[in-house]
């Protein structure tokens, strides 16, 4: 049995992480602080929790791609989800940049059919 230094409950040796860097082998807190602590710093954190998933992608391609197909098979709703949600936000984002598409087209368009009118006109007998 270990007290934990957060919460003050003994528990189980099974109940604490690992920790290369400590003598007892073992974290001080239990897996249960640990993970509340881990959760508020993931929170927190974000642009760091990206950069670490990032960097453990780039070294880890095939364990992260068979990570990954793994978890679409077991989370079909959730993939759906995320696509939803990733369409949703690309959306919003090109929102302003179509609407200048929109707009170049239309003008073009406009000036297109100008010039026909144009074109037209220059002809009397029509
Ligand atoms: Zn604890």
């Amino acid at each position: 049995m270990k007290c934990c230094t957060k919460c003050k409950i003994e528990k189980p040796l099974t109940e604490f992480y690992k920790h290369k860097g400590k003598k007892s082998g073992l974290m001080s807190e239990c897996k249960s602080c640990k993970d509340v602590k881990n959760r508020e710093w993931r929170e927190e954190n974000p642009d760091k929790v990206k950069e670490i998933v990032k960097k453990w992608q780039e070294k880890n391609p095939d364990k992260c791609k068979e990570y990954f197909s793994k978890w679409k098979e077991e989370n079909p709703e959730k993939l759906k989800e995320y696509q939803d949600e990733y369409q949703k936000k690309y959306n919003k984002e090109n929102r302003e940049k179509r609407r200048e598409i929109e707009r170049r087209y239309a003008l073009k368009k406009r000036i297109k059919n100008q010039n026909a009118w144009v074109y037209l006109k220059d002809y009397p007998l029509l």
